[in-house]
């Protein structure tokens, strides 16, 4: 273990005895922290003004009740959260989650990470995050949107183009984005576009919004493997998940010439040597919202591997993406990855390896792009869809995804920049927590305490 710095070491334990329940958010500041320690003089203000002590405690927390009926008439309780992290860079952002396992540490955890991500990306945005407990596996199209109409009913008072901008994340997406912006509106009688992002492209969302985490994931771990003289090009990938990010990195692999071999939902893997069939799994999981276990049904070369019976991460490959959720890839796993020959992983979950696979990476010395750095092109191109709202326009999917290509070269180039200055090179977990961090806290300073 590093010696830690006394103020590191305080920050820690306070963060540690106020938050025992939160085991998530724990292990997320451990990681920043951690990092910090050789940024620490950066600014003598950081540690004069309490600055880290004051970056791990949300600014504000919203917790509220959210009611529901179902097509039977039931009536269900569930629990909404917003949790607003840092307003440093701007308004807060970042997108809400609809799953069972979210609580207020999971919200807390992904709305800390947030800060740095959206930080890394240079543009004037804040870190949050929010969702519920409710599970939209299995519902109706009608008690989605009605769970969203009574999620909003109390959202509505919390944002605004300029205060709180949420997004979607996991369990949302442009439908549910829509139903709560349709309620926005009812309740405020305002067409405020810039109030959330991750909108249909026919009434106010971007072009390029969709694609973006999964294209950025991609694009960062080009930019890795370029440091190496290598490409995307001829690798095989394995990734994670078959959601929105995991379906448009698998995209723009299979464009950059790699063989994508596998992907994974809650039920297990589809593994297809030969690579997957794009059409084959766009059509059952963005079009249909079905399950992995018919694209194996539907394509005879793939196999279908529960859950029980193997992981994603057995299968050999050169390029590693897990876009799942998070800690879904453990220290076994990592192991298993290196020593079948994986050279990257680019992270297009918010911490999907858990402490111990990081450090097999970190140690192994393959290149390691963390979620903060390797998924901001999703916020990146949100904010850009406030610009686009902000001032009436629509841009075309090619100028947006050439900023995001700019953008994600330009954090990879930061997380190189501050690795070297501060830590090793190479290491992009420093690299991307001590850049994200010496800007949010330039910014703390100036505002003054
Ligand atoms: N949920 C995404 C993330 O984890 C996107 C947030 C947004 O677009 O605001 O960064």
């Amino acid at each position: 273990m590093k010696k830690l710095p006394q103020p590191i070491k305080d920050t820690i334990k306070w963060v540690h005895e106020r938050n025992h329940g939160e085991p998530i958010f724990i292990q997320a500041v451990d990681e920043v922290l951690y990092s910090l320690a050789p940024a620490l003089d950066a600014y003598p203000q950081i540690i004069e003004t309490n600055l880290l002590q004051r970056l791990c405690e949300p600014e504000r927390q919203l917790m509220f009740r959210v009611v529901w009926q179902d097509d039977n008439g039931k009536v269900h309780v569930n629990r909404g959260f917003r949790v607003r992290f840092s307003s440093a860079l701007g308004p807060y952002k970042g997108g809400l989650r609809f799953h069972p396992t979210v609580n207020l540490g999971v919200i807390k955890f992904l709305g800390f990470e947030q800060i740095f991500k959206n930080s890394l990306t240079g543009l004037s945005i804040g870190g949050g995050k929010g969702g519920s407990d409710f599970d939209p596996k299995g519902r109706s199209e009608s008690e989605v949107m009605r769970f969203c109409q009574s999620f909003m009913t109390e959202l509505y008072r919390h944002i605004g183009p300029s205060e709180d901008v949420p997004a979607g994340d996991i369990g949302v997406g442009s439908r549910e984005v829509g139903y709560l912006f349709g309620q926005y509106k009812r309740l405020t009688n305002r067409y405020d576009l810039g109030v959330i992002t991750g909108k249909d492209t026919a009434w106010g969302g971007s072009l390029g919004r969709k694609e973006a985490t999964g294209f950025g994931a991609v694009y960062f771990i080009d930019e890795m493997l370029k440091t190496k003289g290598e490409s995307v090009e001829g690798k095989t990938a394995v990734v994670s998940g078959s959601g929105n990010v995991a379906l448009y990195a698998i995209r723009k692999l299979m464009d950059m010439g790699a063989t994508v071999v596998a992907c994974s939902d809650s039920d297990g893997t589809v593994h297809q040597a030969g690579g997957l069939d794009w059409d084959q799994l766009r059509e059952i999981k963005e079009i249909e919202r079905g399950r992995l276990r018919e694209y194996a049904e539907r394509c005879p070369k793939a196999k279908f591997i529960s859950r029980k019976s193997g992981k994603i991460w057995d299968i050999p490959c050169d390029l590693a993406l897990p876009c799942a959720t998070q800690n879904e890839l453990d220290g076994e796993d990592a192991l298993k990855l290196v020593n079948n020959g994986c050279i990257a992983v680019s992270e297009g979950a918010n911490m999907p390896s858990t402490p111990e696979a990081m450090k097999v990476f970190l140690k192994r010395k393959i290149l390691y792009g963390p979620g903060k750095a390797a998924n901001a092109g999703g916020v990146a191109v949100s904010a850009l869809e406030m610009q686009q709202n902000a001032s009436l326009s629509s841009w075309t999917f090619s100028e947006v995804d050439g900023r995001l290509k700019e953008t994600m070269a330009s954090i990879h180039g930061s997380c190189v920049h501050y690795a070297r200055k501060f830590s090793r090179p190479g290491h992009y977990v420093d690299g991307a927590n001590i850049g994200g961090f010496l800007r949010v806290a330039q910014a703390m300073i100036s505002h003054g305490v």
